[in-house]
């Protein structure tokens, strides 16, 4: 029964979100790895922007380390996984100078973008990525190419003032995660300028990062309060909370835990938009939907906008664990 003391709440909650094959696969890779080889095994940056995963990780033996170099001498027959993002070309490299024995959880669709502006490079273009400075994504790709033969835009203005190099011919790719609506901007703005931009011969935004921007924006219109469950270094968490302001929640707030809600603003609201980047678990979207259950008669209505399939499998050397698990 309702209870009648407290006020009505429909939490608008979007689907898909939540958890990308990519990030389920590398995430596999390290919990399979410590099952076949024991702890330590070693993970080059956080495996997934989300603090959760990693300290549950951790409590399972896996050590977090920004460089190989961290890694002990006495320790150099464990594994060492580097995460869902990518990697430059020189981490391989360097751990294979090191006789590391390593498994690159890199996602399947920020290889297709390496290798996306390889091509652009093999055919004598000068590439342009579209990105965020800083971001171990755009790290990873920048990495795949010698220096000087890629050029981060992050905004239109750096689209318009964008000088072509020595002539060359160029060539865009862009991040997985970026906010569809602005990378089509920019990439005006690029072709505004230089009509015979080539195209990669794939997209680079991700499904996962499609799909959640399109069932937070049927969400979002008529909202009062907006949750996306992320990090504040989750790429494609962040492009949500902007997706939904801009398609009508009256505002928009990134959370990593229940913890984070913040209770005296959230009175009087009557519509909740929820969501969760390809990075946060559904257990906290689950712990934040109880959290508002206990204040308000809540309702859930679902958004759901694309159904997904995808199942991205993990490499051969530990899939045998996979399959003699319970
Ligand atoms: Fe892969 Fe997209 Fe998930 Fe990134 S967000 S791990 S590119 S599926």
């Amino acid at each position: 029964a309702a209870d009648m003391t407290k006020q009505k709440l429909t939490v608008r909650l979007c689907g898909p979100r939540g958890f990308c094959a990519g990030v389920d696969r590398a995430i596999q890779i390290v919990v399979l790895a410590l099952k076949k080889y024991g702890a330590p095994v070693y993970v080059r940056h956080e495996i997934v922007h989300n603090r959760y995963v990693v300290e549950g990780l951790q409590e399972r033996g896996a050590v977090f380390i920004e460089e190989l170099s961290e890694i002990p001498e006495d320790h150099r027959d464990c594994p060492v996984v580097f995460s869902a993002h990518g990697v430059p070309k020189s981490v391989p490299a360097d751990a294979q100078s090191r006789n590391l024995f390593y498994l690159d959880a890199t996602c399947p669709l920020v290889s297709k973008v390496h290798k996306q502006a390889m091509r652009h490079h093999r055919l004598g273009r000068h590439v342009l990525l579209i990105g965020h400075a800083g971001h171990p994504e755009v790290i990873g790709t920048m990495g795949q190419l010698p220096e000087g033969t890629v050029t981060l835009v992050e905004t239109v203005e750096g689209a318009n003032t964008l000088a072509r190099p020595d002539g060359a011919e160029l060539g865009f790719v862009s991040q997985t995660t970026l906010s569809v609506e602005d990378t089509a901007d920019i990439l005006k703005a690029l072709e505004d300028r230089f009509p015979d931009l080539h195209a990669p011969a794939a997209e680079s935004i991700c499904y996962a990062t499609t799909n959640r921007q399109e069932a937070v924006k049927k969400a979002a219109p008529g909202s009062d309060l907006f949750l996306v469950v992320g990090a504040p270094n989750s790429s494609n968490s962040r492009r949500l909370v902007e997706v939904a302001e801009r398609a009508g929640a009256k505002r928009s707030l990134l959370v990593q835990r229940a913890s984070e809600i913040p209770w005296d603003e959230v009175d009087g609201i009557r519509v909740l938009g929820l969501s969760a980047g390809a990075s946060a678990p559904e257990i906290i979207v689950n712990e934040i939907i109880d959290a508002f259950r206990e204040r308000f008669d809540v309702t859930v209505e679902l958004a759901i906008t694309a159904e997904e399939t995808e199942n991205f499998p993990v490499m051969r050397a530990i899939r045998d664990v996979e399959l003699t698990s319970a």
